[in-house]
């Protein structure tokens, strides 16, 4: 049976990478940079002012101070958006704002909370303090310089990379194409929700389970009708499925049962499996395969088992597809605040809760069917086979949500 590092790896090397396609900015978050991002002006545009207050030559208040303050001239002023051709020299200043261009001439910014306006004559400022050259003003290019790199390729794009990209005027992104995944659920007990409840029957959870982790890993989803337990019908609707999506995704029907029909379904028109079962718990009976480009990752049906694989095989699998540099979920360092026992001798993905202090718990009973544990858990720790890590061990989380 194959460890989960060596599964991951057989997948990527089946993977190419998908081809770009250019994403409008402000829809771009979650997308893979495909085409790397340089910087096309400087950050900030221009010098602009730091502060509401004066714009000033630091010269002129040169020792300012309470017992000697220094009284300047006001001969204009340059709201935030517009511009100005005020030249200050000798003893004038102009009254700027926040991102207010600054006036020729100008080399500082006086804060307005610093100076004292003579209410008998509001055309002047009185500074007790002096300014340094260049203080509260915003220097072009000190963010970003024209022609950084700003977006590395493989990156993937968040709310952050957004602002900057905006700021910069661009419009729309290089970025690979989303792959479209295609999500099947089988088995003869499932129903869709609302459908009324039968003896034997219980609702399917699976397919809207992945919906969201899908989104996250820059995948476009599309979910299929419920797929009964029969060769046809898992044939029929994967074939279909593999014809309109660039991966399917299945859950169930992928163990021993006489009832498990995907691995036959898939062969029979025409994938090639590249393996099946991995040594972890759970999840075991996971299954891989290629149907000329398109790929297969058949998922266990228990809903834990489901969801454990899609996030260490499937998502790092999607992210990799579009080029991805990071395709590791998010770790957390942490410490037990209590035992976690593995008496199997397969590695087991035990959900557990790591609060803010760093502190782990077991998020409860571990077995694959139940969904009370995975929703009260935030995070996985990988424990080894017939291994107790103690009260108090270090142990690393794999987070899905931070
Ligand atoms: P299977 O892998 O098909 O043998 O299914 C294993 C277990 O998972 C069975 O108890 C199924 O009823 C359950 N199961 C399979 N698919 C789903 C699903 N889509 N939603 C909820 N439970 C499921
Ligand atoms: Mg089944």
């Amino acid at each position: 049976m194959l460890e989960v590092e060596e599964a991951r790896q057989r997948i990527f090397d089946y993977l190419s990478t998908l081809p770009l396609e250019r994403a409008a900015v402000g829809n771009a978050a979650g997308r893979i940079v495909a085409e790397p991002v340089v910087a096309p002006v400087d950050l900030p545009l221009f010098d602009n002012s730091a502060m509401d207050g004066f714009a000033v030559q630091a010269a002129d208040l040169a020792g300012a101070s309470r017992e000697r303050p220094v009284t300047l001239r006001i001969v204009g002023e340059i709201p935030a958006g517009s511009s100005s051709s005020l030249q200050i020299k000798g003893g004038k200043c102009v009254k700027v704002f926040t991102g207010s261009t600054l006036s020729a001439g100008a080399d500082a910014v006086v804060m307005q909370e610093d100076v004292i306006i003579d209410e008998k004559d509001p055309e002047k400022v009185v500074c007790c303090e002096s300014v340094k050259p260049w203080e509260n003003v915003r220097l072009r290019g000190e963010d970003v310089k024209k022609g950084a790199l700003i977006l590395p390729k493989g990156e993937r794009i968040g709310a952050a990379g957004i602002a900057l990209l905006g700021a910069m005027g661009l419009k729309d992104v290089g970025v690979a194409r989303r792959p479209v995944v295609g999500l099947l659920a089988t088995g003869n007990e499932l129903l869709e929700a609302g459908e009324s409840l039968e003896p034997g029957r219980i609702y399917e959870s699976n397919r809207s389970m992945l919906l969201d982790p899908l989104r996250a890993a820059g995948a476009s989803p599309r979910s299929y009708p419920i797929v009964p337990d029969s060769l046809r019908d898992t044939s029929r609707i994967l074939e279909q499925a593999l014809g309109e999506c660039d991966a399917v995704i299945t859950t169930g029907g992928v163990s021993v049962g006489q009832y498990d029909f995907v691995k036959k379904a898939f062969e029979q028109i025409g994938g090639e499996l590249n393996f099946w079962r991995v040594a972890i718990k759970p999840g075991k009976p996971f299954v891989f395969g290629k149907h000329g480009e398109k790929l297969l990752f058949g998922l266990p049906g228990n809903p834990v088992s489901a969801f454990v694989t899609f996030l260490l095989l499937v998502r790092p699998a999607l992210l990799r597809w579009q080029g991805a540099s990071q395709v590791d979920l998010p770790t957390h360092p942490a410490r037990l605040a209590e035992p976690l026992a593995n008496r199997g001798d397969r590695r087991h993905f035990m959900r557990v809760h790591v609060d803010p202090s760093g502190d782990v718990r077991s998020a409860g009973t571990q077995a694959s069917h139940m969904l009370g544990s995975l929703a009260a858990a935030n995070g996985l720790v990988d424990v080894p086979p017939n291994t107790t890590l103690q009260k108090g061990d270090a142990a690393t989380v794999l987070r899905w949500e931070l």
